[in-house]
């Protein structure tokens, strides 16, 4: 898969998902090794304008910090 924004090569990457109950769902997204673009399909699916409270970059940080902390 390559980035949309940039042509980069993108890798498989894997999230707790924190915006469902159910423990231990993950969701899987892609990253782009060059700009770091994210692409999320559950996220992208569930997002909601009046639900955007922060920017998805920093919550896409925030998840990953708790992925590696876990
Ligand atoms: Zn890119």
């Amino acid at each position: 898969m390559t980035c949309q924004r940039c042509d980069g090569l993108m890798v498989r990457e894997q999230y707790d998902n924190l915006e469902f109950d159910s423990a231990g769902y993950e969701i899987s997204g892609w990253r782009c090794l060059n700009c770091g673009a994210i692409v999320d399909p559950v996220i992208a699916t569930h997002r909601q304008p009046a639900h955007k409270t922060e920017p998805d970059q920093l919550l896409k940080q925030r998840l990953k910090k708790l992925v590696m902390v876990a």
